[in-house]
């Protein structure tokens, strides 16, 4: 495929542990400078694999739904790159308030995990890798969530997105 086209992976998640693992996983691709955008219903899992994402890149503090902030940082203990967590649910404004957050670390120095993302932050970088979580319709106790990964630009076109189901 060309640089352009994105790249795709469907990942069956069986638990919130499997979502955790899977979010360790995801961190082993990541370098400073990527942009994850999750999309998924309410409930879905978006904090729970933020979570295991923040394990995988051994940041400080728990990874928590972003409650009463929009964004929450979370420094490396090992030196790596911190882990920027947005709640974009009530980011309106889009990029321009993204920028107004006053995060104190610089986001291409940053790991970026946006939750709710879609409409507001594509304007960040043409480099992007989109997780998108679907759970059974109508099964609300069912614990099976379906997840698809895509890569977006140039970034992701040669990263084999395969490992993420193995
Ligand atoms: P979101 O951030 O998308 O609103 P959360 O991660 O905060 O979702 O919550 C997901 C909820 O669903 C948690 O209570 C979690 O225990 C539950 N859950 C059940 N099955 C799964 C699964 N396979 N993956 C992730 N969460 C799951
Ligand atoms: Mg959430």
């Amino acid at each position: 495929h060309s640089p352009a086209d994105p790249v795709s992976v469907e990942i069956t998640v069986n638990s919130p542990d499997q979502m955790r693992e899977l979010g360790r996983r995801l961190a082993k691709l990541l370098r400073a400078g990527d942009l994850v955008m999750l999309t998924g219903e309410l409930g879905a899992g978006k904090t729970t694999l933020t979570r295991g994402l923040g394990e995988g890149l051994g940041v400080r503090g728990a990874v928590t739904s972003p409650t009463f902030v929009i964004a929450r940082v979370h420094p490396s203990l090992g030196g790596g790159p911190p882990l920027v967590h947005v709640d974009a649910y009530r980011l309106s404004g889009g990029l321009d308030e993204m920028e107004d957050l006053d995060l104190d670390v610089s986001l291409p120095e940053s790991v970026v995990v946006v939750e709710w993302g879609e409409g507001r932050v594509e304007e960040l970088t043409e480099d992007r890798l989109h997780v998108l979580i679907h759970r059974a319709v109508g099964d609300t106790t069912d614990e099976v969530r379906h997840v698809t990964v895509t890569g977006l630009g140039g970034r992701w076109a040669p990263v084999d997105l395969g490992v993420l189901s193995a």
